[in-house]
């Protein structure tokens, strides 16, 4: 069996060495970016030529990308160029509706497709504990389980085609708030002048602590933005969370909160880093720095 893995970059790229690492079957890799193919090449991936090539050769794709449109893109390859009987694994975050769409017209070809977001980071997605919530065919799921075990310690198959990408949605939608929270608690301690290390180690033991309330400690109080999850990729999600609750007709109040939050740090051009910076929206409307 040959194995193919599009879009190398912050989560695809541990991922794709972890899967390199842990099956027997040959790796095709592909990215836009040499930097982040040679980084796969190095541990035992073979370089892929392009979309088409590795299209044609793979009997499993896996894709790590930014956004949907992305996604439709490079699916819209793989439907053209994918024999009958290859299956497409969408790992990126990604719209319900999208997912459903693509997975009935890959289906029209033969091609076997499961929505499949992750949650962990780059930390768990370098560590291998990455969670995988997988959306599709039973049948399917159980017949690549193994491959995502190969990277994840927890894959979950959450029901039909989309129930991925729901869970995902949710799941960040709970966490970018939590972010935005952080950022405008950790600067009301900045402007009131407590110790922001003794305050930020009390919330980490304390009931205000969450996993996105330490990524905020552990790196923008710190000052270091270098994007692990861009602004701009917590946005989209946040704005798909919220487009989904327009669909169900449930009436938003926090996460659009956020979504306006973070639109103001990409209007701030702070979209290409990471998206602990609504700290500096704060910072920046404030005029102090929160840094401990
Ligand atoms: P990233 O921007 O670091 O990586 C995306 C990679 O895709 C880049 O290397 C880019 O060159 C490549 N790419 C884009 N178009 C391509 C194409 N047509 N062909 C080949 N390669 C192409 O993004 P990321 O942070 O790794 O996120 C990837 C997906 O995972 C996104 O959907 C994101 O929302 C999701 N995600 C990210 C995190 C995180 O912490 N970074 C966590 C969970 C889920």
């Amino acid at each position: 069996m040959k194995v193919g893995f599009i879009g190398l970059g912050n989560m695809g790229g541990p991922m794709c060495r972890n899967l390199i690492k842990g099956v027997n079957h040959e790796v095709v890799v592909y990215d836009l970016d040499p930097a982040a193919m040679a980084a796969c090449t190095a541990v035992g991936g073979t370089a892929g030529t392009g979309l088409e090539a590795l299209a044609a050769e793979c009997d499993v794709i896996l894709t790590s990308l930014p956004t949907p449109k992305h996604v439709e893109a490079v699916a819209a390859v793989i439907g053209a160029h994918a024999g009958a009987g290859t299956v497409l694994i969408d790992l990126s975050t990604n719209a319900p509706a999208v997912v459903r769409r693509l997975a009935e017209e890959l289906a029209a070809k033969g091609i076997g497709f499961l929505d499949s977001p992750v949650t962990g980071g780059v930390i768990r997605a370098t560590d291998g504990s990455i969670v995988i919530m997988v959306g599709g065919e039973a049948a399917t799921v159980e017949a690549n389980r193994g491959l995502l075990a190969s990277f994840s310690s927890q894959v979950v198959h959450v029901g039909p085609v989309g129930s991925g990408s729901v869970a995902k949605l949710i799941n960040n939608m709970l966490g970018l708030c939590n972010m935005a929270i952080a950022a405008e608690g950790l600067m009301l301690g900045a402007l009131a002048g407590i110790d922001m290390g003794i305050l930020a180690g009390i919330i980490s033991n304390g009931s205000g602590d969450s996993a996105a309330f330490r990524g905020m400690a552990n790196r923008a109080l710190k000052g270091n933005f270098n994007a692990s999850f861009a602004l701009d990729l917590a946005y989209k999600d946040v704005g798909l969370a919220v487009d989904l609750a327009a669909e169900h007709g449930l009436p938003g109040l926090m996460a659009p909160e956020a979504l306006n939050l973070m639109r103001m740090g990409r209007a701030m051009g702070l979209g290409g880093q990471d998206s602990t910076s609504v700290l500096q929206v704060y910072e920046k409307i404030m005029g102090k720095e929160a840094r401990s």
